[in-house]
């Protein structure tokens, strides 16, 4: 696994990840990490360290295969009549994360990087 996919995997399992560190009392073993993808390092080792890696690889990120289907029917809206063109992006290219917008949702932010994602038009 690349290193843009490995942080995908992170930036979008982050929040259950969090819960998870902190309930095996690895706060600061995940903080160790982050600063890791923060500052371009690896962040293989880290995770394996905190027992973590097996838990980020078995994520299942929605990019960039889902790259070209920018165009989502919003749920809940009849007859998909509403549709949202574009996606969301890591800042900065900073990991491969894609996130398609949500009907009401919040817009989705880089755990890792701690920037809101950026949003592109198609
Ligand atoms: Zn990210």
């Amino acid at each position: 696994m690349d290193r843009p996919e490995l942080l995908a995997k992170l930036c979008e399992a982050l929040p259950g990840l969090r819960e998870v560190a902190a309930a095996h009392g690895l706060s600061g073993g995940l903080e160790k990490v982050l600063k890791a993808a923060r500052d371009g390092e690896s962040i293989e080792e880290p995770l394996r360290a905190i027992g973590l890696f097996s838990f980020i690889t078995s994520v299942t990120v929605r990019g960039p295969g889902a790259e070209h289907s920018g165009m989502v029917g919003v749920p809940g809206m009849e007859g998909g009549g509403h549709v949202v063109t574009g996606v969301y992006r890591c800042p900065n290219g900073a990991c491969g994360r894609i996130e398609h917008p949500a009907a009401g949702g919040d817009r989705p932010s880089c755990g890792v990087f701690r920037d809101a994602l950026r949003y592109e038009s198609n």
